[in-house]
């Protein structure tokens, strides 16, 4: 493998443990190098977080200069930080493409949760939800993932904050729609970065192929479902997949991943005013919960602009949490965080399209970079969750 300016360059970040010790030890074993040249590499990107060929301080200058001709290791830079009273912290990554996308950081008394996104924008047009009203832009490789995870950290180290003790696939994108990074995403976390990987969850809106795929992994990764509804019906109306993939398929696949054992599920249910918060809904939810082991997060809905959608009152939550506990089930009503930054689920995107776009609702396109105004650069999408969901 020679290289030369047309040959596109690799991405180290986007490689799992194994593959990065075969390539880089092709790379040195081709340079006549010592193959713990490789180690020192794998070293400096996986336990020291070193993204600068430059900085690889025991490796000679040509070989700096070589990794740097024929490798990268993605770093986002942070086009925007913002920083919740409540300490929740929203940063706004531009990608190599112009492409940007965001994860939020969430402290909590004894914990850092990262909540991170999977892809820019997302294909499954929930109906609730501001990032499916925005569309899908593409698809985020592996690094770009963990390069979420890494930066952040970094981020939070620096001021003291850190460091990131849990993960949660809830930001933009449906993890489960990005397979072929998400799968290398989460080894390079748990086993390249020693993140513990049930200190990992996948939030998913039941792509039922990718939630069998999750189970017969050996890792015991969190599931949360976005539920929403226990009813195929009213699920249909928010959530389009729910066609694809009906209830009883969704709960089959479920079921799968608890007797894959020791796994941690947990059920979403964004709580909208008249929508899917009427009373003989909770013990259907509880039964569904009880049946899978299920821990519930109740979220109040966060309002977005393209519809007039409110959340449920406080007595229908009550009602709901009430309920569940009553029939054994373990659930938490999950206030969103980082509300004064637009950091809570789905709030973002809306607002700032809605400055955009003089109040009319619209669907957006969700590419920043192919934008010819550039108008849509300062609109980026989000959806970040209100709580840990592992807790
Ligand atoms: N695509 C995945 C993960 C990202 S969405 C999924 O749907 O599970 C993260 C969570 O935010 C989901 O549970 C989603 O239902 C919720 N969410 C999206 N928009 C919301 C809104 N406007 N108010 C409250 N929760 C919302
Ligand atoms: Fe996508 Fe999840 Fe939003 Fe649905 S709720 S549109 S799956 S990000």
């Amino acid at each position: 493998m020679t290289s030369t300016p047309d040959t596109p360059r690799t991405d180290l970040l986007s490689l799992v443990p194994g593959e990065l010790d075969t390539v880089l030890q092709r790379h040195f074993a081709e340079r006549r190098q010592p193959s713990f040249r490789a180690t020192q590499v794998r070293e400096w990107v996986h336990d020291h977080g070193v993204s600068d060929f430059q900085a690889m301080t025991n490796l000679p200058q040509g070989e700096r200069d070589a990794l740097e001709a024929r490798f990268f290791v993605e770093a986002p830079e942070a086009a925007q930080v913002s920083v919740s009273t409540d300490g929740t912290t929203k940063h706004l990554w531009q990608m190599r493409d112009g492409e940007l996308i965001e994860s939020v950081l969430i402290p909590t008394s004894d914990r850092l949760t990262l909540c991170l996104s999977s892809q820019a924008g997302c294909a499954m047009g929930c109906t609730f939800c501001a990032t499916g009203w925005g569309g899908f832009g593409r698809q985020l490789t592996a690094g770009e993932i963990v390069a979420q995870f890494r930066e952040a950290g970094r981020w939070a180290r620096e001021r003291g904050r850190g460091p990131i003790t849990n993960v949660v696939f809830m930001g933009m994108g449906e993890p489960l729609a990005n397979r072929k990074a998400v799968h290398p995403a989460l080894t390079i976390l748990n086993s390249g970065l020693g993140l513990g990987a049930r200190r990992i969850t996948v939030s998913t809106v039941g792509v039922v192929p990718g939630i069998r795929e999750l189970a017969s992994r050996p890792e015991q990764f969190g599931l949360a479902i976005s539920l929403h509804s226990p009813e195929e019906a009213l699920r249909a109306e928010l959530i389009p997949l729910e066609k694809r993939h009906p209830l009883p398929e969704l709960m089959d696949a479920i079921r799968e991943f608890r007797d894959a054992g020791g796994r941690r599920i947990t059920f979403e249910y964004t709580m909208i005013r008249d929508r899917n918060d009427a009373p003989e809904l909770a013990p259907k939810l509880a039964r569904m919960a009880l049946d899978v082991g299920a821990f519930v997060n109740l979220i109040p809905f966060n309002p977005i602009p393209y519809q007039d959608w409110l959340p449920s009152r406080p007595d229908r939550v009550e009602h709901f949490r009430a309920t569940l506990e009553e029939a054994g089930v373990a659930a938490a009503v999950r206030e969103p965080r980082g509300r004064d930054i637009d950091a809570a689920c789905g709030q973002l995107r809306a607002n700032a399209l809605v400055q955009l776009e003089d109040g009319k609702a619209r669907r957006p396109r969700a590419r920043a970079a192919t934008s010819a105004s550039g108008a849509e650069a300062s609109a980026p999408s989000s959806a970040s969750f209100s709580a840990s969901s592992d807790g």
